[in-house]
């Protein structure tokens, strides 16, 4: 059996694949035999994942207690001594670490980084507020690599298929030209730049890089390259799509016909279904945080994501730090079982989630979970108290065949301002009387809500566009 999928490939395919098993026989660039590892990985059973899961995470503890300063005090202080652990339940006493924590212990040189040499940092996006940095090996960072090449092998492409992406001003891919961030950089930046144009034939569109959304000499040249280069594959943000679709239609232009797109981020239903036919392509998701590629990726199934359970371990917990059930939506905790240098274990991620118990029907048997339901910190808060995750406020007004874009914010007293950019021919009191009625359901008839039509959404510092605020 082959672990390769079999849809999209040219002749440099083969070129491309063989030379990155000729470097990983013969260089430190063994990023394709931690690809085909990962690639058989995926179709083991639950159960045989489950004991290398365990295996891999016992290594870590074991390692990180006698090697990591930081996380050896932090554990004495709970009185938890992770070598003593013989099951997976066990991970529920060490206590959960979050980004303050970690910069911390950075600072105070907890990693012992001091005396290390040799390793490159990855940033933190920045999205949820803190931005820290996080060291890497170069063959933690194949390892990283591998991981993203799973996650693209999995939709169909395959190295040497042209490929395009939109990202936010603020990714490091751009080395802060567009937020005069002088330290925005990836780790080994030049190999991974020669990788990526070389071998994934990417093409690099440019992102929003004003305040704010609207400009549409900017969204031109998005149409303009996307229709130029035909790339097989497609890779942007949310709220890149909607507003290209809305482009296309009010020039009256000639549809894309892009075969593969991830989505770095989540569509209701109904959206996600018209940008699919409008745009004649597959949707696909992961869910990869800068410092943790490829925590989960969809597959052809299109019922949420696999956990790739070989590389993390990732939890769903409430507000006390204990596991919710399946469906219910938790924060997410991942341990990273890759990164022996500046170990994760049991990181708060600062995203909200759900998973899913039954198993996948492709045959994969990483488990499931479902599209990120939004930032922690964004969640919504009904009169009662009850948290709401910004997944389901977004699905309201994505739900609207007559908004283009929009941003709902939470104040501290509780009321909801709504920005909408609406279709020209958006019929906007039907659409605003269903929005205000599915609001009133949401979070109940005492929260004040108001919905203001504008020509733009005002982005982040870092370039995304935030659908969802608190
Ligand atoms: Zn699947």
């Amino acid at each position: 059996m082959s672990y390769l999928s079999k849809t999209a490939r040219t002749p440099y395919t083969c070129c491309v694949e063989s030379g990155y098993q000729v470097l990983a026989a013969m260089t430190s660039c063994r990023a394709w035999s931690h690809f085909l590892e990962l690639q058989r990985n995926q179709w083991l059973t639950r159960q045989e994942l489950e004991v290398l899961r365990w295996l891999r995470l016992k290594q870590l503890l074991d390692t990180t207690y006698e090697t990591i300063p930081f996380y050896r005090n932090l554990w004495k202080s709970s009185n938890v001594d992770p070598r003593k652990f013989d099951a997976l339940h066990n991970m529920l006493d060490l206590p959960v670490v979050d980004k303050q924590l970690l910069s911390r212990a950075q600072q105070e040189d907890g990693f012992g980084l001091s005396a290390q040499k040799g390793y490159d940092v990855a940033h933190t996006s920045g999205t949820t507020g803190i931005r820290f940095q996080i060291p890497f090996t170069f063959d933690t960072f194949q390892k990283k690599y591998a991981n993203h090449l799973r996650q693209m092998y999995a939709c169909g492409w395959r190295l040497g298929v042209a490929s395009a992406t939109l990202h936010y001003s603020g990714h490091s891919q751009f080395r802060g030209k567009y937020t005069g961030r002088a330290d925005d950089r990836e780790p080994f930046m030049n190999m991974r730049e020669a990788a990526l144009a070389v071998a994934h034939r990417r093409r690099v569109l440019v992102p929003y890089h004003s305040q704010e959304t609207g400009d549409d000499e900017q969204i031109r040249s998005w149409y303009d390259t996307l229709a130029a280069r035909r790339p097989y594959m497609f890779e942007t943000l949310d709220f890149n799509l909607p507003i290209l679709k809305d482009f296309i239609e009010r020039h009256s232009l000639p549809r894309l016909h892009i075969p593969k797109t991830f989505v770095l981020g989540t569509y209701s239903r109904s959206l996600r279904s018209e940008l699919q036919r409008f745009f004649a392509t597959e949707m696909f998701n992961r869910y990869s945080p800068h410092e943790i590629e490829g925590v989960a990726f969809s597959c052809n199934v299109h019922r949420g994501m696999h956990m790739a359970t070989d590389c993390y371990h990732t939890e769903f917990l409430d507000r006390r730090n204990q596991p919710v059930s399946a469906g219910e939506i938790g924060e997410i905790v991942v341990t990273d079982m890759e990164n022996y240098l500046m170990p994760l274990i049991r990181y708060r991620v600062g995203d909200v989630g759900h998973y899913y118990e039954e198993p996948c029907t492709c045959g994969r048997g990483m488990p499931l979970m479902g599209d990120l339901d939004g930032r922690t910190r964004d969640c919504f808060q009904t009169a009662a108290g009850l948290r709401v995750a910004p997944s389901q406020v977004a699905a309201i007004l994505q739900d609207e065949p007559g908004v283009v874009v929009f941003q709902a914010v939470q104040g501290d007293n509780l009321n909801v301002a709504v920005d909408i950019v609406y279709c020209s021919n958006a019929a906007i009191e039907d659409t605003n009387t269903r929005i205000r009625h599915r609001f009133e359901k949401l979070l109940g008839p005492e929260i004040p809500l108001r919905l203001d039509p504008v020509r733009s959404i005002r982005l982040e510092q870092n370039g995304k566009c935030c659908f969802v605020k608190r």
